[in-house]
């Protein structure tokens, strides 16, 4: 389907520094006038990027609720979706704690949107992020059960959506099987039309990139840009590292009662192809064979878990929607409240539950949480300056939540052959 031959993050690094180059050189012909023109191509990826949301994130959700099987969760169901939204919410507050603490998103005490050049105006923004949360932690809960689930959808009010497509995938799963078929396949169907359709939508992510950086050179100081950038790809990289190298060997070594080096050791082929490929997806074949052949895990079990947790298991993912939201809000100098940031907590666990196990796909969750907290969307492109790096990264941490899941499901299974020799 790629018309060019270049791996697409080839293309898109290419893109990026066409851009840089070409609106430095503009900038100093003076002719900033093609502003408007970069800003164009940009949008028009953006809005590629909005208009998969509603569909792919609700199509993702039922199929994987639906697909837990007749009998609804089940023990084993219930048991993996307990330890995905536990790991996933320890990795969100990782990320919050360290975004909060460090503060990437301010430069020298101002928020760095002078610098980025982010366009919206402050207090217009502040004055949007504060009519979202009109309410209380009440409003939360109360806009996750939306009136009208189209009028939800027509908004892009996600948090309903998801929802619902959890209560819609779940009462599948408990229809009889004679006539759960052909919900399933329509939703299976839609499903993979989706996927298709994000593939195609990002390979004009080049195109998509080039406009929004361009743009962005053309208003702002290289310099300025990059150090913001580089705060927020070693806050991320060090909320990973946390939840990777301290988070999981705990839950390894204290909950699954394994020996967390010989479960590194195990998955390095998965950690290695995730790394490598970006895509959980792309991986699961890998993961399953680490699992299963090195790490001894049952059939039973992680023919179950790994498929479920590679598509509503993103640990690294939500870690990250979380920081980059966060990031945003920093760089508009909008204070989020304790409301504002449990949205962001909540929508994140919940979109990573809906992101597609392909490279890039954050980028729609992230539009989902700005759109919750009401930030406008124009940041989202300086994000794709370092993205493939934190991609690779946040990727192997979503394959190794996913395994380390796998591990402790068999433990509690009874399963005695698991990492024995590893
Ligand atoms: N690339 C990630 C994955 O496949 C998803 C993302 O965070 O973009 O797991």
């Amino acid at each position: 389907m790629n018309p060019l031959k270049l791996k697409l993050h080839w293309q898109i690094l290419i893109a990026l520094v066409a851009g840089v180059l070409l609106a430095g050189a503009l900038k100093r012909l003076g002719l900033g006038g093609a502003e408007p023109f970069f800003g164009f191509l940009g949008q028009l990826f953006l809005n590629g990027l909005r208009m998969l949301i509603v569909p792919l994130i609700a199509s993702s959700i039922v199929v994987a609720i639906a697909g837990l099987g007749g009998g609804g969760l089940g023990r084993l169901g219930g048991r993996a979706l307990g330890f995905y939204a536990a790991s996933s919410v320890a990795a969100i507050l990782t990320g919050l704690l360290l975004v909060n603490w460090v503060q990437p998103g301010v430069v020298g005490g101002e928020p760095a949107g002078k610098v980025l050049n982010l366009e919206a105006n402050a207090d217009a923004v502040a004055e949007k992020v504060g009519e979202r949360s009109a309410g209380d932690l009440w409003g939360i809960f109360l806009r996750m059960v939306p009136a009208n689930i189209v009028a939800a959808a027509a908004e892009g009010q996600m948090l309903g959506i998801i929802f619902f497509s959890i209560l819609f995938g779940y009462f599948i799963s408990r229809m009889e099987p004679s006539r759960r078929g052909t919900l399933e396949g329509f939703f299976q169907g839609m499903y993979e039309v989706m996927l298709a359709l994000t593939r195609f939508i990002m390979l004009f992510a080049p195109i998509g990139v080039f406009g929004l950086v361009a743009r962005v050179v053309l208003k702002t100081d290289l310099a300025d840009l990059a150090g913001p950038l580089l705060r927020f790809s070693l806050v991320v990289l060090s909320a990973l590292a946390l939840h990777f190298l301290v988070t999981m060997p705990l839950v390894l070594r204290f909950v699954a009662r394994v020996n967390p080096a010989a479960h590194y050791r195990a998955m390095a082929p998965a950690l290695l192809t995730a790394f490598s490929t970006a895509s959980s997806s792309a991986t699961l074949p890998v993961t399953m064979e680490c699992v299963q052949d090195r790490a001894g895990v049952s059939n039973r079990v992680s023919s179950f878990s790994l498929p479920l947790g590679a598509t509503v298991n993103m640990d690294g993912t939500a870690l990250y929607e979380c920081v980059a939201a966060l990031f945003i809000a920093q760089a508009y100098g909008v204070e989020l409240g304790f409301t504002q940031q449990f949205t962001v907590v909540l929508t994140a666990l919940l979109t990573s539950i809906g992101v597609a196990g392909i490279p890039s796909a954050s980028f729609v969750a992230i539009a989902v949480i700005l759109g919750a907290v009401g930030l406008p969307l124009e940041a989202l492109g300086l994000l794709f300056v370092f993205d493939r790096i934190l991609d690779m990264c946040r990727t192997s941490v979503n394959v190794f939540g996913d395994s380390c899941c796998a591990v402790t499901l068999a433990k509690w299974e009874g399963e005695t052959g698991v990492l024995r020799g590893a």
